[in-house]
């Protein structure tokens, strides 16, 4: 799939911004602090509804036009089913707007809709020089990146994550008033269902999702580093291969772990709870891999990652690569631009055209971005 035309009102540094983006293959150009990654940002907010940031809505919105305080993402796509439009608008007043009258509305092809019906409707794979953190940093990184990828291509999974965070809110809330004595411990039964239930989803998706990334994972990393096995293991809170195994050993060990609960004040137990293991030649290259390891780890993961996305949709995810050529050594960065499957759109971020050969400059569509707006660059 790919962007045809992208349209930004008042979005981050942005006042208006219409870009045709014919080209399979987009280099932005721009110096530090010119609206680079708020671009991919904008393209990213289309695939997930959310900022890759894990920026809050009410920082979208341009500061600098406070009186419009509204701010627009719109995107013609076209796939392989069919084109899209997509449209995203933030509304609030002032900077940053109040959250009670913060308002984010979204439309496909022109109708409103929910959040969860963006679920599919464009994909995208964003690669930026964070992402060395899946690997090198805390396990909330990496249950966060298993849920994003799960919300790309799975509506029931968005659902069920939402449900099941207010589940843990509510089921927290609980167990604090059983530790003061003030709600009775059998209470907990009906939320203990409903944990299960909804957690038992989201722990076989991660699982499935997990394993087939696993698998296209290898040959990938085998061509990055010959000598080097890696493997992806998912390591959940609760073990089961279906959904009614899983079900009943959850509410099973949440049984067993009431008591520690409740002193706690906490839910203990469930995908709240999950990681991921990278494990190169059998050594953990969480606590064990070298800089450059975790981050050649890093982007076979992101290269399995659209292949998976390929697999299960049926189209090329958009590739957002934000500013990270820099940090690949040669022989890496090719492999990169070469791994671009054709049909594939990629935008590229860089400060620096040295790092592109000219054979690849030379199909691409080149763009400057300088203090909010962007123009073709023509040699
Ligand atoms: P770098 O090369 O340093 O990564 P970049 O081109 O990726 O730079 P961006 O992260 O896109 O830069 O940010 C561009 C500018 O947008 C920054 O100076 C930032 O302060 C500004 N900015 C961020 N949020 C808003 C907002 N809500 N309104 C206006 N400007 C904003
Ligand atoms: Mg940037």
């Amino acid at each position: 799939m790919h962007i045809v035309r992208l349209s930004l009102t008042n979005f981050r540094n942005y006042s208006h911004l219409e870009l045709a983006l014919p080209h399979r293959a987009v280099v932005l150009r721009g110096d530090n602090a010119q609206g680079k990654t708020n671009l991919l940002e904008a393209i990213y907010l289309l695939a997930t509804a959310r900022s890759h940031r894990g920026a809050a809505e009410r920082e979208l919105v341009n500061w600098s036009t406070p009186g419009e305080g509204a701010a627009r993402i719109f995107a013609a796509v076209e796939r392989g089913r069919g084109g899209v439009e997509v449209e995203i608008a933030f509304r609030g007043e002032g900077f940053p707007a109040p959250a009670a009258h913060f308002q984010k509305r979204i439309r496909i092809n022109g109708i409103p809709r929910r959040a969860v019906d963006l679920v599919g409707q464009v994909n995208v794979v964003l690669f930026t020089c964070q992402d060395i953190d899946l690997i090198a940093g805390s396990p909330s990184l990496r249950r966060r990146y298993l849920d994003l990828t799960n919300c790309q291509i799975d509506p029931r999974y968005l659902r069920c994550l939402q449900r099941y965070n207010k589940i843990i809110l509510q089921r927290n809330h609980l167990l604090r008033m059983i530790q003061e004595r003030r709600a009775q411990a059998d209470q907990l039964d009906f939320w203990d269902r409903e944990l299960a239930e909804s957690g038992a989803y989201i722990i076989l998706q991660r699982r499935l999702t997990v394993a087939e990334i696993d698998r296209l994972a290898q040959p990938i990393h085998r061509q990055l580093a010959a000598a080097e096995e890696l493997r992806i293991a998912y390591v959940p809170s609760i073990e089961g291969e279906e959904l009614d195994s899983l079900r009943h050993h959850f509410e099973d060990r949440l049984k067993a772990v009431r008591s520690r609960e409740i002193a706690y004040g906490m839910s203990l137990l469930g995908p709240h709870r999950d990681d991921l293991a990278f494990v190169i030649n059998g050594v953990d290259m969480n606590v064990f891999g070298s800089r450059g390891q975790q981050r050649s780890i890093a982007l076979s993961l992101k290269l399995a990652e659209a292949s998976f996305i390929e697999s299960r949709t049926g189209d090329h995810p958009i590739l957002l690569l934000d500013d990270v050529l820099s940090e690949l050594d040669a022989a890496r960065r090719c492999h990169l631009l070469e791994s671009v499957a054709s049909g594939q759109q990629v935008v590229i971020t860089t400060t620096d055209l040295d790092r592109f050969d000219t054979s690849f400059l030379a199909q691409a569509a080149l763009f400057e971005v300088r203090e909010g707006k962007i123009e073709p660059v023509r040699d």
